[in-house]
């Protein structure tokens, strides 16, 4: 097995992007198939935070109560999880990034620890939409691969396509949950997007189209964003 990486196939590939938008905006969903396509790693904090519960670690134990509200789960808890995620060697080829930064303080941070972006995607979309779309999503318990009942049904309900996992609601994905979490998302989007386009790295997206329309879109920002292998 290989056990360094080729300091060429790092140039060559290397290319950090944050998908950035509201929840229930396909954010998830692009992030995997752009990374997918690309070879990149995605790295969701929700994801994360999520396996962290399920397990009952120290860090699940704490960050429950906020996810089930709606919160944040404070900077530091979150920072510090992913900052050791991103040492991986799968990062070192590049990553999408998937609800991290959600505030101008973890941009901030982002960036001190030296994994600034190249470019952010900002996904666009109006929040009647995304009701619309959280209240039939469906998540596989086993390989975290997304499902929608109407708009991106599994062929068997019930069951992973993938993996044969067994599809779950998240515990977050009611109706006063999802209330909270736009508000939250409001009240420091607009901050993080100015953060990113006065470094000239934010591009919106619009989100309420179909999903492959999206992906084509992503990609190619995302490839002309590559850094040149020099
Ligand atoms: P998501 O899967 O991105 O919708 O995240 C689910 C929940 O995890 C959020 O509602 C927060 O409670 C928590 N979370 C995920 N990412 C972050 C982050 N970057 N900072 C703080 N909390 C987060």
């Amino acid at each position: 097995m290989k056990t360094s990486v080729d300091s060429r196939e790092v140039r060559r590939h290397h290319l950090r992007a944050v998908f950035l938008g509201p929840p229930g905006s396909g954010k998830g969903t692009q992030a995997a198939a752009v990374c997918e396509r690309m070879g990149l790693a995605r790295v969701a904090t929700g994801d994360m935070l999520r396996a962290n519960v399920k397990e009952g670690t120290e860090l699940g134990k704490k960050a429950d109560a906020f996810m089930k509200a709606g919160k944040l789960v404070p900077d530091e808890l979150v920072m510090a999880m992913l900052f050791e995620r991103l040492q991986k060697r799968d990062c070192l080829v590049g990553f999408v990034l998937d609800g991290f930064p959600r505030n101008k303080a973890q941009a901030e941070a982002l960036d001190r620890e030296g994994f600034a972006p190249d470019v952010v995607l900002h996904f666009v979309i109006e929040d009647a939409a995304i009701v619309k779309r959280i209240e039939g999503r469906q998540v596989c318990g086993k390989c975290g691969a997304n499902y929608h009942r109407a708009f991106r049904p599994a062929k068997k309900a019930g069951v992973c396509d993938a993996c044969g996992g067994e599809l779950l609601t998240r515990k977050d994905d009611n109706p006063e949950s999802v209330k909270e979490r736009l508000k939250v998302y409001h009240a420091e989007a607009d901050a993080l997007v100015e953060y990113y386009k006065r470094q000239g790295k934010a591009r919106d997206l619009v989100a309420d189209r179909p999903a492959e329309k999206i992906t084509e879109d992503a990609l190619r920002v995302l490839e002309s964003a590559r850094p040149s292998a020099e």
